[in-house]
């Protein structure tokens, strides 16, 4: 029987940290102002944003919403990021992605001030992770190391395994894994032999975007399972990358989805967004 890692708990210990800091800060006559944007009206996209903007209340940041129409230009896109740039008021800004296909996401992520992003996505702040060097961290490896480390979980020499390479998750994740002393394999879908792979891992970090991908055979014995994975399943039930029955009952420890990675992920976009007003 594995440890289930509790995203939701821990999660929640570190959205009142933030809500204490938020409230120290509006003491010294500062108030958090996070702006977030919207294009078009994706259901998924709208879910995430109402959820960053129920935990922005909880914790008293204050969020600004901008919402545009499927059909925005990318010029005007640009400005309004350029505009909230410039608003002194305005600690963070939030563009939810992915944007429409005519919008290139890469020059929306350039245009947002680096001291704004907190998102964590801009290349200064990608670089400043490379290099060891403070900054904003994407927001979903953020919250795994808390995960890992709320839960007493040691990463220093461990064989840690990524499966997934995208700039948001598996390359963040490496960088912070490495700078914890862990030994980091990053894996994709090129990977030869991904069972053997993920079978040295003590530490395993599923984050394909396939459901329930990864049964009992790519799992070592008593290994930390951490599952990224937002799936829906044949039924349309939320599922991670992970296959938790199959899983569960030989790793050391798990984290469920839902309940697991996901809440972290706002919680550590909270945490950002002080960091961008202190
Ligand atoms: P991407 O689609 O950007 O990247 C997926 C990665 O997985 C790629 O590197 C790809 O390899 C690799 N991959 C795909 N199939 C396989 C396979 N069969 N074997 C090995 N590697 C494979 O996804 P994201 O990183 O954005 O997201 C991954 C998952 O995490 C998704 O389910 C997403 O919804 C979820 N997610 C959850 C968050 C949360 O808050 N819980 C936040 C962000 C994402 P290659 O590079 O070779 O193509």
């Amino acid at each position: 029987m594995a440890m289930i890692i509790d995203g939701k708990k821990i999660s929640g210990e570190i959205k009142d940290e933030v809500k204490a800091k938020v409230e120290q800060l509006k003491e010294q006559g500062k108030e958090v102002v996070l702006a977030v944007v919207q294009v078009g009206t994706d259901p998924a996209s709208t879910v995430y944003v109402n959820n960053k903007k129920k935990a922005c209340a909880y914790v008293g940041i204050r969020s600004l919403s901008y919402e545009l129409p499927e059909t925005v230009s990318q010029e005007e896109l640009l400005s309004l990021v350029q505009e909230l740039n410039e608003k002194k008021d305005v600690n963070g800004i939030l563009v939810q992605l992915p944007l429409p296909r005519h919008i290139d996401e890469d020059k929306v992520i350039m245009t947002i001030s680096p001291e704004k992003d907190v998102d964590g996505f801009h290349p200064q702040n990608v670089g400043n992770l490379s290099i060891g060097r403070k900054g904003f961290v994407s927001c979903t490896p953020a919250g795994i190391i808390q995960l890992l480390k709320r839960s007493g979980i040691t990463i220093e020499g461990k064989e840690c395994v990524i499966v997934g390479r995208s700039n948001i998750v598996g390359k963040p994740m490496a960088m912070l894994l490495i700078q914890e002393n862990g030994t980091v394999t990053v894996s994709h879908s090129r990977t030869k032999d991904l069972k053997e792979v993920t079978n040295r891992a003590d530490i395993l970090v599923a984050a394909i975007g396939k459901a329930k991908f990864f049964t009992a055979e790519y799992v070592k014995e008593g290994a930390v399972v951490i599952d990224v994975g937002m799936n829906r399943d044949e039924n349309g039930k939320l599922c991670g990358d992970v296959d938790f029955d199959s899983v569960e009952p030989k790793a050391g420890a798990i984290t469920p989805v839902p309940g697991g990675v996901g809440p972290m992920t706002i919680a550590m976009l909270m945490t950002n967004c002080v960091e961008a007003a202190e």
